[in-house]
């Protein structure tokens, strides 16, 4: 089946009751056994949820994976992962990171015993100097937050792969849609369901995909043992979002593009990342990783004033300015002070990341639209 046909179709059936076409919202924390122990697969919501079992077969789906297992964030998915392993092992994460996965790793699981590196993975050999016999996770994330850089997933792979390293792929910026890191040699794809696979702003939600049966036993068993998990309102919600991924995820590359090279060729505007722009570094690598290259974009103005920086993002109409992105409506972020302002200053900087820089999530309303906007607020 082709991508289109699962997002709407896969992992979902009539309703065996009534046919209702659309997944019930099965809104119970408990169901009633026949004789104890004799049941119908249901216990209790908090191990198993019959609106949250049919989202978690679509997400399987969309992502070429055998399992899928929700989390009530995209952080309670990487608690679970990161509680997969001990005190001592070691875990390389790529230094352009979202801000809330470096604080969980440095800030939290680090007091466990857990052992974290950042490094930039776009140079594979970097990742092979950095490998020690205790190393058993590599995390990336690509496109980055916010730099848009792209990381190489097969080359990485070929790196994890012969030295029995787990690799996790955080696949929240391009979705299932446009990219998929199981084909491409990862063993667990993260996702921030809270961006483009719920799509509207409307609920926090977080996933695994994943095809080790024995790895997917572990983190069900977290999910139902830690208990993040999402309410049934929620998977209603985003199995509703999902069926259109495809038809947004289009628009969002589309209506992104268009604002990259508007934005390179802007006077005012000093530097563009976008992986569809033909002067992106890594164009052609994201070519071949991704089916189109996605909707967020971040820029920088001649001459690094912040205060210059602050007047665009205060002026904008149509834009909102907030944390988040994967949306319907295009959204404006400062990374400095908002999405990565857990990062250290000198951490961030030595990523690249400036205190001026603005990131986009370009949503689906119509380019001109948009354009006109960062027209009349750039000035
Ligand atoms: C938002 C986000 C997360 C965290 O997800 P939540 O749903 O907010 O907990 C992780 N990774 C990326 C890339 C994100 O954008």
């Amino acid at each position: 089946m082709k991508f289109a046909t699962k997002a709407i179709h896969a992992g979902v059936e009539p309703d065996p009751t009534t046919g209702a076409i659309m997944t019930p919202i099965y809104q119970t924390s408990t169901y009633v056994q026949e004789s104890p122990g004799k049941h119908k697969g249901y216990e209790y919501a908090r191990t198993q949820n019959p609106t949250r079992t049919v989202l978690q077969n679509n997400l399987a789906a969309i992502e070429n994976g055998k399992h899928g297992i929700c989390y009530s964030s995209g952080l309670g998915a990487t608690d679970a992962i990161l509680k997969l392993f001990k005190p001592g092992d070691e875990i390389i994460a790529s230094s352009d990171l979202y801000g809330g996965t470096y604080r969980i790793m440095a800030k939290v699981f680090q007091d466990f015993g857990l052992k974290f590196k950042f490094i930039g993975l776009e140079d594979p050999a970097v990742l092979e100097a950095a490998l020690t016999p205790r190393t058993k996770m590599v995390w990336l994330e690509t496109p980055t937050n916010p730099m848009l850089r792209i990381v190489d997933i097969e080359a990485i792979a070929a790196i994890t792969r012969a030295r029995n390293i787990l690799l996790t792929v955080d696949n929240t910026f391009a979705s299932p849609y446009l990219q998929n890191p199981l084909d491409l040699g990862a063993d667990i794809v993260m996702h921030s369901v809270t961006k483009y696979l719920g799509g509207h702003s409307d609920t926090v939600m977080g996933a695994i995909v994943l095809n080790d049966d024995e790895i997917a036993r572990q983190l069900t068993f977290i999910q139902n043992a830690c208990g993040a998990v999402p309410g049934p309102q929620d998977c209603f919600l985003v199995l509703r979002g999902i069926k259109t991924l495809h038809l947004r995820m289009q628009r969002h590359s589309e209506n992104a593009l268009k604002i990259a090279r508007f934005l390179s060729e802007h006077p005012k505007v000093s530097q563009v990342n976008y992986p569809g722009l033909e002067t992106h570094p890594q164009h052609e690598l994201a070519r071949r990783q991704m089916r189109d290259f996605g909707g967020m974009v971040s820029f920088t103005l001649h001459g690094d004033s912040l205060p210059e920086a602050v007047k665009v993002m205060e002026s904008f109409q149509v834009f909102s300015l907030g944390e988040s992105l994967g949306g319907v409506e295009s959204l404006c972020t400062h990374p400095a002070s908002m999405t990565h302002a857990s990062i250290p200053k000198e951490e961030r900087e030595k990523n690249g990341l400036k205190d001026t820089l603005i990131r986009l999530s370009v949503g689906v309303e119509d380019a001109d639209d948009l354009i006109e906007d960062l027209r009349q607020a750039i000035g």
